[in-house]
């Protein structure tokens, strides 16, 4: 069954005890729910999760740009917001209920009133927690909140975000949620560029050069695979790589387990090669795989 055939084709639910008494109705009925958390500025990397999720019959994205998950110094003011084309693109991939939160209703007494905070420190401390050190529990919170909202579901998350998919991988186990995690691959742009709600802030010399950060990621994995068993020496390949390139500044590069995310040192197994770069006032973030050659 698909996401269409719910009652409500799209809807804007606005209310956290409403969308859940919308799904609970549904599952009553048999139904299964598909849900994508998103911060909205929707584009084709999103759209895939939503596509994705609508193996569920009834797909939920949730649009909120969530204060606890970005420092002070960040860009949560000038974050990009886009509800009505948001809820364009949702509908358009499949979903079937847009969930559109203010910051009332996420956090009735105010962001500062929150006393509880979901975290993972074993696994967000390093890469983006070393970078933006309230960050992880900025999102372990909401996520957590959001999935007791939505209830029992699958949950899709983009591996653009690699160490955010493990952390919500870990927190979902260890804390039982009814929940199934799915993790999606990263759409590009042709040039390589991950697709980001970000890039819109790169000037255009920014943009023609941003790719190198996936050069450098592609280019570390081909010399795993070439048999380059020293992670710091494919480390090096990588930074020279960005740094050979001109407005990017190196913020991290680390070659890890895909799943404990332990900085690794001999490779010998699937390994996850992970970087952020500056440009300008931009931070862009992305990852691929590697798998040493003659490994299956
Ligand atoms: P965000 O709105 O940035 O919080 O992202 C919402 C979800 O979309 C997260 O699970 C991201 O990992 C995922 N996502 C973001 N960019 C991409 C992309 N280029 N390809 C696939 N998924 C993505």
């Amino acid at each position: 069954m698909s996401g269409a055939t719910v009652a409500v084709v799209i809807a804007t639910v606005p209310s956290a005890v409403e969308l859940r008494a919308m799904l609970d109705a549904e599952r009553r009925t048999g139904r299964t729910v598909g849900f994508v958390p998103t911060m909205g500025a929707l584009h084709a990397g999103h759209a895939s999760l939503v596509r994705a999720a609508s193996a569920a019959d009834v797909v939920v994205v949730s649009v909120f740009v969530n204060p606890l998950q970005f420092a002070p110094s960040e860009d949560l003011a000038a974050y990009p917001r886009s509800l009505d084309a948001d809820v364009a693109v949702a509908e358009d991939s499949g979903a079937s209920i847009v969930f559109a939160p203010d910051e009332q209703e996420m956090y009735p007494g105010g962001r500062d009133s929150v006393l509880t905070t979901v975290a993972v420190p074993a696994l967000a401390a390093t890469m983006e927690g070393a970078s933006r050190p309230t960050h992880f529990a900025g999102v372990c919170t909401v996520v957590a909140k959001l999935l007791n909202v939505v209830g029992p579901c699958t949950a899709y998350f983009g591996e653009k975000d690699f160490q955010q998919l493990a952390v919500i991988r870990r927190m979902v186990a260890d804390l039982s949620f009814p929940v199934e995690v799915i993790g999606c691959p990263t759409l590009r742009e042709p040039d390589g560029l991950a697709l980001s709600s970000r890039n819109v802030y790169l000037s255009a010399e920014e943009r023609a050069v941003a790719p190198v950060l996936q050069r450098a990621l592609r280019a570390g994995a081909e010399a795993v695979a070439g048999g380059q068993r020293g992670a710091d020496e494919v480390r090096s390949l990588m930074a020279s790589i960005i740094e050979a390139a001109p407005l990017g500044a190196l913020d991290y590069l680390e070659v890890a387990d895909p799943t404990s995310l332990e900085a690794l040192s001999v490779l010998t197994g699937p390994c996850r090669l992970l970087g952020a770069v500056r440009f300008g006032r931009t931070r862009l973030i992305d990852n691929v795989a590697a798998v040493p050659g003659g490994v299956r």
